[in-house]
């Protein structure tokens, strides 16, 4: 009847309840936006402390930014789902993280008040702390193999530096990025998207959304004729 979407996602908010600042939310709302106009629907399960992992339940998962105190909480309950997580995105399973997600991948995140938060370590990068201040404002970046940009708006005082087998997200044009030396912005591990981007991110950046859920989709749906999906033409939103 042309009500039902042709293909159905599951994601998986981790942590939803506790790393949900800054609005990250709104990339879920953006993905449903985009899937929507690519026959997709997605349905939302929030995975924290008190739930189990299990990455064959889910096709894509976000992964939110928040303060240190919740990430302190959070990073005592990541030893139980290191194994879940690894596996999902070593399949190649896609995951947006941002910010304090995005921290919480890596090794370690030293906190504002020097505190060491232990990470997932699945990807290799770790994040220093910076003395009384944070990177706050607009930014700008270039990802070098689209020749896409990206817009957003940062508020972090972590500095990340990436380690084996990351690529940044982009190249910083204007504000701080990963860690206002190096001039890299965020990470990329095979279908694993990493931000220090608020704004929310997917809702500014469609063409990010875009790469999202056509990974979700080509991952469940192997043998589909996905050309549609592929050619849908996203709309600047800055
Ligand atoms: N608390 C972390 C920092 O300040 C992450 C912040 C965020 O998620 N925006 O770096």
């Amino acid at each position: 009847n042309g009500l039902m979407a042709k293909y159905h996602l599951h994601l998986a908010h981790l942590y939803g309840d506790l790393l949900n600042t800054y609005s990250d939310v709104g990339n879920i709302i953006a993905l449903q936006y985009y899937a929507k106009q690519m026959d997709a629907d997605i349905d939302v399960k929030v995975i924290s402390i008190d739930n189990d992992f299990n990455p064959q339940d889910f096709d894509l998962a976000l992964f939110g930014g928040g303060q240190d105190y919740e990430q302190l909480v959070v990073s005592k309950d990541l030893p139980n789902k290191k194994a879940g997580i690894d596996k999902f995105i070593n399949d190649g399973k896609p995951l947006l993280a941002i910010c304090g997600g995005y921290q919480l991948l890596g090794h370690y995140y030293i906190g504002a008040d020097g505190e060491k938060i232990p990470g997932l370590g699945i990807l290799d990068h770790y994040t220093l702390s910076q003395d009384n201040h944070r990177f706050i404002g607009d930014i700008t970046i270039k990802n070098e193999e689209s020749n896409q940009e990206y817009h957003g708006f940062e508020n972090h005082n972590g500095r990340t530096f990436l380690g084996k087998g990351e690529r940044p997200l982009g190249k910083v044009i204007s504000g701080n990025g990963n860690n206002g030396e190096d001039h890299t912005e965020g990470a990329i591990y095979k279908n694993t998207y990493c931000s220090y981007f608020h704004g929310p991110i997917l809702t500014r950046n469609g063409e990010i959304a875009k790469k999202i859920l056509l990974a979700a989709l080509e991952h469940k749906y192997p043998d589909a004729d996905l050309s549609s999906q592929k050619a849908l033409k996203i709309k600047p939103t800055f």
